[in-house]
């Protein structure tokens, strides 16, 4: 069968893609597997009852009978390709109460996911562009800290359209501990960008908490790339996936801001639900009419059953709730573990975590480790346990020459205690005898 140049670029092998079938492969195997590679959120029991007990009661909220309940409701028609419309005006008044943002409905658009969500706006701001004289350029998307969220590497319907900027580098403490390292956004390197003076930008995106480093932007950053962004009137995307105020795994002291500049992604995934595929945008109406019209084609509507089970949690609140008092302590406190397992195992090797700041992953940095963490990541499986080595971090480098980019791992902490000792322990020996061979 032959394949239009869309569907050669879309299943084309790309390495990720490859390390993805070998992380859902080592799930369905009868060996035992320390699982630390994927990005499935943490089975937490509170968070579970609740979801359980409102899907129920979804089920059965009719006094006419379950074929009038809100569930069969939700799940038997179609909302406008906007997104269910109950759950919009919960998030509306939700947003406003917490945050004064003045929102209306025509702030907000849902997606199939929030992966969904950034198909849509890396394509909407990125790629071939017309302007009004009938002249073409090609805008890309500007990652302001690389490295970042793998997800966005394929997602252009044609070719790759990012400019990404590598970090600085900061030794940092964290509770009093040496050992840690913070990326910080190199200001100087991104307002000198070409790409950037010379109009061939059409956003700046960054997730916060960063996946796959933990790493939490400051406000001070955000606000320097708010102005950047509002400079060259280019929106400022913030992938929220991990932040506030759901699910908020999130430990530094930081705020969120939106204005008619921003987009917003937010998700209900790592809140524990990422099965039912909802995403939120918040964002210009302008921007909401062109996510829904790209719904109506690529969706109809976006899906609903996310929508009906979080409308009421968020309309009284129990989604935050749920956030600040189980799944933010939860992690945080997986956190501590990981740090304490990593320091007994690596303690007196060269080993560099990133501040652990949110988000469900730790980020380690092997400095000059004798093989690259491609090689690792085989020599870890051969061995039962999974990661994800840092090349594939990096959308929009060439990281041939960057060193940097082939020392770091991306490890999942939602695993259970017993999981990531075993994967610690065994990352810990690999490692180990790597640098005593060396
Ligand atoms: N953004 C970030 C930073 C993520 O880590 C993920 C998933 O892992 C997503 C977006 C997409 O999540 P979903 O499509 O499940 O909302």
């Amino acid at each position: 069968m032959k394949f239009s140049k869309f569907g050669q670029k879309f299943t084309q092998p790309t390495g990720i893609s490859q390390l993805m079938d070998d992380l859902g492969d080592a799930l369905k195997s009868d060996q035992p597997v320390n699982m630390l590679g994927g990005g499935n959120p943490a089975r937490i029991d509170a968070v579970n009852e609740l979801f359980l007990q409102t899907y129920r009661e979804l089920g059965n909220d009719n006094d006419t009978g379950e074929a009038n309940s809100t569930s069969i409701i939700s799940m038997a028609n179609y909302s406008n390709p906007q997104g269910d419309a109950a759950f919009i005006e919960a998030l509306v008044g939700f947003f406003n109460r917490h945050y004064d943002w003045n929102l209306t409905a025509d702030n907000i658009a849902l997606t199939n996911g929030s992966q969904n969500a950034f198909f849509f706006l890396f394509n909407l701001f990125g790629g071939a562009f017309v302007d009004e004289k009938n002249a073409s350029s090609d805008k890309s998307i500007l990652l302001p800290l690389t490295p970042e969220y793998i997800g966005y590497s394929d997602v252009h319907i044609e070719g790759q359209h990012f400019t990404a900027v590598l970090p600085h580098i900061e030794e940092v403490t964290h509770e009093g501990e040496e050992g840690f390292f913070k990326y910080r956004v190199d200001f100087e390197a991104l307002e000198s960008l070409p790409a950037l003076t010379e109009g061939r930008i059409g956003a700046i995106c960054c997730s916060r908490p960063t996946n796959p480093t933990g790493n939490v932007l400051t406000d001070e950053e955000m606000s320097r790339l708010a102005k950047i962004a509002r400079r060259y009137e280019v929106p400022l995307i913030i992938d929220n996936a991990y932040g506030m105020p759901f699910p908020n795994i999130i430990y530094s002291d930081v705020t969120l801001n939106w204005d008619d500049n921003t987009i917003l992604c937010f998700s209900l995934s790592k809140i524990g639900l990422p099965g039912v595929r909802t995403g939120v945008i918040v964002a210009a109406p302008e921007v909401i009419a062109a996510v829904s019209a790209m719904n109506a084609v690529v969706n109809l509507s976006p899906t609903r059953f996310g929508a009906s089970i979080a409308t009421p949690l968020v309309e009284n609140d129990a989604i935050k709730d749920l956030s600040d008092n189980e799944i933010k302590p939860f992690y945080q406190q997986q956190a501590q573990t990981a740090v304490a397992l990593l320091k007994n195992e690596l303690g007196d090797y060269p080993l560099m975590i990133h501040k652990p700041e949110g988000a469900i992953f730790f980020w380690l940095w092997f400095k000059d480790l004798p093989i690259t963490t491609l090689e690792l990541y085989e020599r870890l499986k051969e061995k039962g346990t999974l990661i994800v080595p840092s090349q594939y971090f990096f959308p929009g480098v060439d990281v041939s020459d960057y060193q940097h980019a082939h020392e770091c791992i991306r490890m999942s902490i939602a695993a259970d205690e017993d999981t990531l000792a075993k994967g610690i322990a065994v990352i810990g020996e690999v490692v180990r005898k790597l640098y005593d061979e060396a």
